[in-house]
């Protein structure tokens, strides 16, 4: 499932120069993004970014000051929110309190005048869906968080939208149900063949169930992508850094040969790279490299890596599944780099304050100009 790379493949949803003004304040600038149907679809960005606007200019909650917004060939502009086809998923707190879970489900398609019949069928349906079947009768105060999440989650698919929205939708679950959760959603999302676009400030989140994200930054796309080119080759500082964790090394960029970037960073450090973008001979470069693109160890590293320097462990974190090292090394530079834990860890190899070498392939990182 990859329409996006499809040159022949329309979008289902486009975003098309969407400036958002709340007086002289810019929410949205002049963002354009298009989303594919039946794609699971993220947008992602710190507080703020504008997000939430941009789900609710789709959802008709709110209008745009310039630019379209056009569904399946449609123009929005002007069709109120009800006749939309698309709904917005609310946290669980927004179920009614005094109703069960199949009145909770049913009150929307009662509004629409559904036949009686139908709403019950519906509703057997949705409880089966997000397997709340046992549960039909009871009120939201004796369901346990992620329940309650289901029930907000079949209550605002029962009619059947084409779009769902989703803000911040796990924001209230804890960690653990959070994560279970994900999955489900995007079961769910597969077995109903809806596209869905969440918002959220969590990058694992984005990562773990979107097709693609879009990364914003002060109402402005950064970046939209899938989550592993996100974070595999992300296009700036900003990207790299707002999703996982990532060591920056500034350096210019000497030269280019046989496929290989040699960049300097001035103190020293020589870094040779595969994978140089466009940067070109004489740029002013970032060197970007993930902690568990590094390898660590306590001798010299053999010469199939091309990169390596010496340094001194200054910080150990055990996460259980990984260990994060953070050395110190030898130009005064502190680099993060992790190991998995794949092996049982009976005895700590390596300690506070031991030498330690760091070193990595030339294909391991990725080279930014912005
Ligand atoms: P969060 O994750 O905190 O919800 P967000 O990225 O969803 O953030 P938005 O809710 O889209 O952000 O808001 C974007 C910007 O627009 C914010 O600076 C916000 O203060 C501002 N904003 C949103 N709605 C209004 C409004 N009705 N009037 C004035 N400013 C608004």
């Amino acid at each position: 499932f990859a329409p996006w790379a499809d040159a022949s493949a329309k979008p289902y949803i486009s975003f098309e120069n969407i400036t958002k003004k709340f007086g002289d304040f810019i929410a949205v600038d002049n963002l354009s993004l298009e989303i594919f149907e039946r794609e699971f679809f993220a947008l992602l960005g710190a507080s703020g970014c504008g997000k939430s606007t941009l789900l609710r200019m789709l959802a008709g909650f709110e209008a745009p000051t310039s630019g379209r917004i056009l569904l399946d060939g449609q123009d929005l502009a002007g069709i109120p929110p009800y006749r939309r086809p698309v709904n917005m998923m609310f946290q669980s707190y927004a179920l009614f309190p005094h109703m069960s879970v199949e009145h909770n489900i049913a009150f929307g398609l009662k509004q629409d005048g559904m036949p009686k019949a139908d709403i019950e069928r519906r509703v057997d349906e949705m409880l089966k869906l997000v397997k709340l079947e046992q549960f039909a009768k009871r009120k939201p105060h004796q369901l346990s968080g992620g329940q309650r999440q289901r029930v907000a989650l079949a209550r605002s698919v029962a009619k059947r939208p084409k779009v769902l929205l989703l803000d911040e939708p796990l924001g209230a679950l804890d960690k653990k149900l959070r994560e279970e959760t994900q999955f489900e959603l995007v079961d769910l999302q597969h077995d109903l063949g809806l596209t869905f676009i969440v918002v959220t400030h969590d990058q694992e989140e984005a990562m773990t169930m979107a097709d693609r994200i879009a990364i914003l930054d002060k109402g402005e796309v950064v970046q939209v992508a899938t989550p592993a080119e996100i974070y595999e080759a992300p296009g700036s500082r900003f990207v790299a850094d707002f999703v996982g964790t990532v060591n920056l090394i500034e350096g210019e960029l000497k030269e280019r040969e046989n496929g290989v970037a040699r960049i300097e960073d001035g103190q020293g450090l020589t870094i040779l790279t595969e994978d140089a973008g466009d940067a070109a001979a004489g740029d002013r470069v970032w060197f970007a490299i993930r902690p568990e693109k590094l390898k660590v160890s306590a001798a010299e590293p053999d010469r199939t890596d091309s990169n390596a320097a010496e340094g001194e462990i200054y910080d150990i974190a055990y996460l259980g599944d990984m260990t994060v090292f953070h050395i110190r090394l030898d130009d005064g530079r502190i680099v993060k780099a992790s190991t998995m834990n794949s092996a049982r860890v009976s005895q700590e190899l390596l300690t506070w304050h031991d030498r330690a070498w760091i070193s990595f392939r030339p294909d391991a990182g990725v080279v930014l100009t912005r």
